[in-house]
């Protein structure tokens, strides 16, 4: 069985020559994450234009996905051997650029002392040290050290979002989406959301024609206001990192299962990301917990799995892409497909929702469950999914049919964008009008690729109704 959850790997300077791509792609990179937190914006745009030459070389469709900073505060620079903070010792916090050490930490945000609190637990970098703020006034916050540790650089530290006075996105980040958007990217993470309105607030096109707008759930807010968020994204990523610091980290894979069901119910494509291999960024293979945590990812039903720092900054990014290809390619092998579409099912009855079963989604629940059904039944070669936007095809890869699931699509922006989405290899057809040619292209597709041959029974999945979102017809037939 070839693997059918996808892989997104970050690109950074250890990944982002012309000879380091090529080896990323083959070893099976399904979308490319270009995180704009560090280096500038014209690098950015330069591993963009190299991915996307790279991967026309290789006749290999890749995604790539831009990831907007968000409102990262910072701390102003400690010196180049660091500072070490030591336990139970006291701190500064006062805003201010100049510089840190280990007795007073400068924030690069004015309003700080405007959202701290008395109680509060501040974490700086990913967590290497750790304050507890003891008293708040107009010159400046005290706090006790909790967990010690050396800080270098501008560490970033977490003010408890559901306070940040900081919108997200920010100006910042809705200028450097916009070069992307003239580029063409296929899809755009957004960091820190806490509301359906923040991601509102990316303002592209809907996709196809805009990017596709995933939502990092990573704060409190955002996990309290889940659902509406699905309804305003097109994706969902689970970032373990900051969701880390936010909750107690026993929560974390309880968070995680959650976050992927319900993500699942909703149809969207859904990545657990962060620290999946992380100790390959020094190592060539991966610890035992490591490779059960990209193991149970799957299992949970996530559609992709994230390398950060493996691929961007580590030691060996392309071994990184192979073991953890080969981690979830096992693990497809063992997932439950029978019990699966079953428990989507369930997860699709909302009780509160009485008016969605005879509207568009109730009528493609109803098709992508029986679909799934004669998948299973009738030994089906593969399912073709025609599409416009990727609707249909993601609603059917959501019950996860152990057959192929071929994304056929007029739009090669879909096609782009249906690479995040678990088990379907993405194809264009060509445009012409009406059903029966578009099912005839698709075949011929199918067939050229080596999918399917003559004689082979197949099911063509579609919405052909045109005023409709709904995927309404299911043939079922033999190839030609
Ligand atoms: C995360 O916090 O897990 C995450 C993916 O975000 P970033 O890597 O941008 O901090």
């Amino acid at each position: 069985m070839e693997r059918r959850t996808k892989i997104i790997a970050t690109i950074g300077p250890a990944s982002d020559s012309e000879s380091e791509l090529r080896k990323i792609i083959d070893a099976g990179m399904d979308v490319a994450r270009l995180g704009l937190a560090h280096g500038t914006l014209d690098e950015a745009i330069e591993r963009f234009k190299r991915i996307r030459q790279v991967a026309a070389d290789l006749s290999k469709r890749v995604g790539i996905l831009v990831d907007l900073p968000g409102p990262k505060i910072r701390s102003a620079a400690f010196s180049d051997e660091g500072s070490e903070l030591v336990k139970d010792s006291e701190i500064s916090i006062v805003p201010g650029s100049r510089g840190s050490d280990e007795k007073v930490i400068e924030v690069e945000y004015e309003n700080v002392l405007n959202d701290l609190l008395p109680g509060d637990v501040i974490p700086f970098g990913d967590g290497q040290v750790v304050v507890r703020v003891e008293n708040v006034s107009a010159s400046g916050a005290t706090g006790i050290v909790t967990s010690g540790g050396r800080l270098h650089g501008r560490p970033g530290i977490r003010i408890p979002s559901e306070r940040l006075s900081l919108p997200t996105p920010t100006d910042s980040d809705l200028r450097k989406l916009d070069a992307f958007v003239e580029l063409g990217v296929d899809m755009v993470a957004v960091s820190y959301v806490r509301s359906a309105h923040d991601v509102r607030r990316v303002g592209t096109e809907p996709h196809p024609r805009g990017p596709l707008v995933v939502a990092k759930i990573e704060t409190r807010a955002a996990v309290e206001n889940l659902k509406g968020i699905i309804e305003a994204s097109a994706g969902i990523m689970v970032a373990r990192g900051d969701l880390g610091t936010e909750f107690d980290l026993a929560d974390l894979p309880h968070l995680q299962k959650k976050i992927i069901a319900e993500c699942i119910a909703g149809g969207l494509p859904v990545i657990t990301a962060t620290q999946m291999l992380d100790s390959m960024i020094q190592n060539s293979s991966p610890t035992r917990a490591e490779a059960s945590d990209v193991a149970n990812a799957v299992f949970d039903g996530t559609s992709a799995v994230m390398l950060s720092g493996e691929t961007a900054i580590g030691e060996y990014p392309v071994e990184s892409v192979e073991t953890m290809s080969r981690i979830a390619q096992r693990a497809d092998e063992a997932f439950d497909y029978e019990r699966w579409a079953e428990r989507v099912a369930q997860l699709r009855q909302d009780p509160e929702d009485e008016s969605s079963s005879n509207g568009s989604e109730g009528i493609t629940d109803a098709m992508t469950l029986a679909t799934w059904r004669a998948a299973n039944e009738l030994d089906l070669a593969a399912l073709l999914c025609i599409s416009g936007s990727g609707f249909t095809v993601r609603s059917m890869a959501r019950f996860r049919p152990n057959v192929p699931i071929l994304g056929m699509t007029m739009d090669d922006r879909t096609a782009q964008q249906l690479t995040l989405s678990w088990g379907v290899t993405p194809y264009t057809i060509t445009s012409e009008l009406g059903y029966e040619t578009r099912i005839e292209n698709a075949i011929n597709v199918a067939i050229a690729e080596g999918h399917v041959k003559s004689n082979d029974l197949i099911g063509v999945l579609a919405g052909i109704t045109g005023d409709s979102p709904a995927t309404d017809v299911l043939r079922i037939m033999r190839v030609p």
